[in-house]
């Protein structure tokens, strides 16, 4: 997933880890540090087409991937959106919310007033380093 799908050439930016089905990367959006796309490795576009045993893998992950976040941002909760809108490859959104900087964290994401605003490099960098280790100390207690 990392060089891209080859069907519809959808690639993580900056990508945290592979887990089990789908791929964790960092979403630049500086109003909500540690937002998060988490992408199928496979492409598909519907998910209530996936094979069962597919898409509990896939939700394990989201589940996996969202403690994570909120072990490094300290979000008290995670906001979860599956859209598919503009990019026809299945992946999640998940959002660090309700954080003492959030511009706004009674709203959905998209009714921020706020602009999205790209992160500094240094803060993907890290915000990536410290999820993949969070992932590692998850994924070895169980
Ligand atoms: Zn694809």
């Amino acid at each position: 997933m990392e060089s891209g799908c080859e069907e519809c050439g959808f690639r993580v930016e900056a990508p945290v880890a592979r887990l089990d089905a789908a791929t964790l990367g960092v979403f630049s959006d500086a109003r909500l540090p540690g937002r998060c796309v988490l992408v199928l490795d496979t492409h598909a576009e519907h998910f209530e087409q996936l094979d069962p045993a597919l898409s509990r893998r896939f939700m394990e992950d989201v589940a996996r991937a969202a403690r994570a976040i909120r072990e490094v941002t300290g979000a008290p909760r995670i906001n979860y959106a599956l859209l598919a809108n503009q990019v026809n490859h299945l992946h999640w959104h998940l959002f660090p919310r309700g954080l003492p900087d959030d511009p706004d964290p009674r709203v959905s994401p998209w009714e921020l007033a706020s602009p999205e605003l790209p992160l500094a490099p240094a803060r993907i960098e890290s915000l990536r380093a410290a999820l993949a280790q969070a992932l590692e100390r998850d994924g070895s207690d169980g």
